[in-house]
């Protein structure tokens, strides 16, 4: 049975884009042949598969309770209804902990004490791509200066990239586009698995959770075709199945320009408050350009 997932981070309301992946997950579930021919407002479903809901906020800064009701609460209106119950990353601290102590028991996950100011200063010394790519300050730390470093300041973690990658071994993930891809996890660094203070981050929370829920397809954006890379290396490493992956391309903006967060009158809200309909909301997603 196929399983898809919608997974937003309550930072802010729902747009068009969050609504292109949902539809498509929900479509991929629901009704094998093509939306148009069953659109969801027309209450058509297939029972095929099932389509569950997550919401990824553990950021407890960025992400806010009334946005996650106001997702929700969209999703209805649309008719996009999923199964079971809503998942709630910030319920899910001690599994995302288990995850966390599995890696630093094997060795490959290692504390960073580093601030984002550091970071960027080491990577500009380095002639470093502005910051993106971690550059390993904290990796050869001893155990002294991890334990001095760690009375001043709780530390994030990171993965040791190239030494799980090595463990791991060569690996491969299925992508609905690029069909049969080599993961090549190294390309982003070591990526923090465990933010400070928050005790998990987005790669290792996913990972986790997508087993957890049983995913079979992975619907989302190609902005995080790259990311997929490492989340397949923390799948081998968690002993977790590799779901397959559908990147869709993402929508913009009507004069083409990236949807962001501060787009307001893009969001499903402000289109409901000006009188959209679902149906409508869906033809505007049919006529959106797409990168
Ligand atoms: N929570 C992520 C976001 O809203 C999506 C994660 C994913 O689909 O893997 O961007």
């Amino acid at each position: 049975m196929i399983i898809t997932r919608f997974a937003p981070s309550p930072t802010g309301g729902l747009h068009l884009g969050h609504v292109y992946s949902a539809r498509a997950a929900w479509t991929l579930a629901r009704a094998p042949q093509p939306f148009e021919q069953r659109a969801p407002e027309q209450g058509a479903r297939a029972a095929s598969g099932r389509f569950v809901l997550r919401l990824e906020d553990i950021d407890t800064e960025r992400c806010r309770p009334e946005f996650a009701d106001a997702i929700l609460a969209d999703l209805a209106w649309l008719g996009l209804d999923w199964d079971g119950p809503v998942w709630r990353q910030s319920d899910r601290g001690p599994v995302y902990a288990a995850a966390l102590a599995h890696l630093r028991d094997a060795g490959l996950a290692y504390p960073c004490f580093c601030t984002r100011a550091d970071i960027a200063a080491a990577a500009s010394a380095q002639h470093g791509p502005d910051g993106a790519i971690y550059p390993g300050t904290c990796r050869s730390l001893s155990d002294a200066e991890r334990m001095a470093r760690s009375q001043s300041m709780s530390p994030a973690w990171r993965l040791d990239v190239a030494a799980a990658a090595a463990r791991a071994g060569p690996l491969l993930w299925h992508d609905d586009d690029a069909g049969t891809v080599a993961a090549d996890p190294c390309a982003g660094g070591d990526i923090v698995i465990a933010r400070r203070g928050i005790g998990a981050a987005y790669a290792l929370a996913v990972v986790v959770d997508d087993a957890a829920q049983g995913v079979t397809d992975v619907v989302r954006g190609t902005d995080l075709f790259a990311a997929t890379h490492v989340q397949r290396l923390l799948q081998a490493l968690l002993g977790l199945p590799a779901p397959r992956y559908h990147h869709h391309r993402l929508v913009l903006a009507s004069d083409g320009r990236r949807l962001a967060k501060r787009d307001t009158a893009q969001t499903i809200a402000a289109m409901r408050a000006a009188g959209a309909t679902p149906h409508e909301i869906f033809i505007m997603l049919d006529m959106a350009p797409l990168a």
